[in-house]
């Protein structure tokens, strides 16, 4: 990791230690997914097959994940992995059931009742990560809100594995949320397809799930176009800001930059503390706990462009921290929980030393689909609101209408909407005749 003292650093220096990995290649990545868009967009499947053949290594005859996969998923799974699944499942329902929106209603005036109502949104695509490691766990996060909501039709696609079956643990979660219908597309093709529908894939109003720099900007590229589809946020490389004091454990710290390190080659790590003790002992840990992942050339990819920063005080860096505004933040401080007051911009918390990101990943309970590439500073994590609609709704009596009537036509006046006005008066007048009838 590159070291950094950020009382030392200049303006843009600044700027620069926090920039993100992607968005060095941003420009290149959005040429590649246009053209892919395009493509999907004008042949379909065929055009699927193609990009599955060219990034998968595996053109299918049809993409849909059929009974006997299904069943044969749930066969190769051993009974630990199903019930690890089935135990982070109902954690994640009971945090998302009880964060759900609710319906409400009050008299805003005498005879004026008003609403929200939600309604779920009717086709949902999902869209689960296996490029590097298939993502059960997303299939999970995004799943049970789909479900809670209750969303008519929930579609998802992953990548397909090179003898062209999806990952086995991904199709267990999918049918533990009730989706039937997996397509083993993955990539921007899959963004494509979901958004503009293809022959096999039915078109989505509203696409959602993380993945990597060509899925995320896929999404954001969908978004735009008309006739394409809305999307939840930007969910793309994975991203940790660890702060940590004195006080904190070297080897946990750095058990958490590699945990973010390992996901991909522009996943971004960075640790700021005010021990400089601290920061050198994190970096031998990190060498030390490298020796023995698996995946350790991505993580050491990653660390390649990660920030090891020492701040003048821990408030300086939550200050960094909310510049940056993380994915995920960890809070590996004494009094991590007084802390959390000041955090303006995170998608996810980790307070102290006991509740290392991957509890979030998998099993706490709360979604790990979170806003990525500082878009924490606007938007949250995925819940169920995020396939929802809320509509409001207004009931209004005779009374209610003789209440707020003349605000609406005063205002509709000053507006030079005489159509609008129009619709207020002529009630207020037909009121005004009735109640002059004897
Ligand atoms: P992925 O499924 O997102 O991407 C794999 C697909 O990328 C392939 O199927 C292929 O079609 C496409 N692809 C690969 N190379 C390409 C190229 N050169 N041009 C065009 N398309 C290409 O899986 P992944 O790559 O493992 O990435 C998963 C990502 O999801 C990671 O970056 C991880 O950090 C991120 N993630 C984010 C969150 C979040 O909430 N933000 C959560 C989990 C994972």
């Amino acid at each position: 990791m590159q070291r950094y003292q950020w009382g030392a650093l200049s303006a843009d220096a600044r700027a620069q230690a926090l920039r993100r990995p992607a968005q060095e290649t941003r420009q290149a990545t959005a040429d590649a997914v246009a053209a892919i868009l395009a493509e999907v967009r004008a042949d379909g499947d065929a055009a699927l097959r193609r990009f599955g053949q060219r990034f998968d290594g595996v053109a299918l005859e049809s993409f849909a994940v059929g009974q006997a996969e299904f069943e044969a998923a749930d066969a190769a799974l051993s009974a630990q992995l199903r019930a690890a699944i089935d135990e982070a499942a109902r954690r994640i329902e009971r945090f998302h059931a009880a964060g759900m929106t609710p319906a409400y209603a009050l008299d805003t005036a005498e005879g004026v009742r008003c609403e929200r109502v939600l309604r779920p949104i009717p086709r949902v695509g999902l869209y689960v990560p296996a490029g590097s490691a298939p993502l059960p766990s997303t299939a999970l996060m995004l799943g049970v809100p789909a479900r809670l909501a209750g969303c008519r039709e929930v579609v998802l696609c992953t990548p397909p594995r090179k003898d062209g079956s999806a990952d086995p643990a991904v199709l267990y979660a999918a049918r533990r949320c009730g989706i039937g219908k997996v397509y083993k597309v993955g990539g921007a093709q899959a963004i494509a397809a979901m958004a503009f529908g293809s022959d096999s894939i039915g078109k989505c109003d509203k696409l959602f799930g993380p993945g990597n720099a060509y899925v995320t900007e896929a999404k954001r590229q969908v978004a735009l176009l008309e006739g394409g589809a809305a999307i939840d946020m930007p969910a793309g490389p994975s991203e940790v800001l660890v702060i940590a004091d004195a006080g904190a454990r070297a080897d946990f710290v750095a058990a958490d930059l590699l945990s973010q390190a390992e996901h991909g080659a522009d996943s971004q790590v960075i640790l700021l503390s005010d021990d400089a003790a601290l920061l050198d002992a994190v970096d031998v840990e990190l060498e030390r706990q490298l020796a023995r992942l698996s995946r350790a050339d991505t993580a050491r990819a990653a660390l390649a462009k990660s920030r090891s920063i020492q701040v003048d005080s821990i408030a300086s860096a939550m200050q960094v921290s909310n510049r940056y505004a993380p994915e995920h933040l960890i809070l590996a401080l004494r009094d991590a929980r007084a802390w959390l007051a000041q955090v303006e911009a995170a998608g996810s918390v980790f307070l102290g030393d006991w509740a290392p990101e991957a509890l979030g990943d998998y099993c706490s309970g709360t979604n790990h689909v979170l806003p990525t590439s500082g878009a924490a500073r606007y938007a949250g994590g995925l819940n169920v609101a995020s396939f929802q609609v809320a509509i409001t709704v207004q009931e209004v009596q005779p009374r209610g209408l003789q209440e707020i009537g003349p605000c609406a036509v005063v205002l509709a006046q000053a507006e030079g909407l005489d159509a609008h006005r129009e619709a207020v008066a002529l009630r207020l007048a037909a009121l005004a005749a009735d109640a002059a009838v004897p």
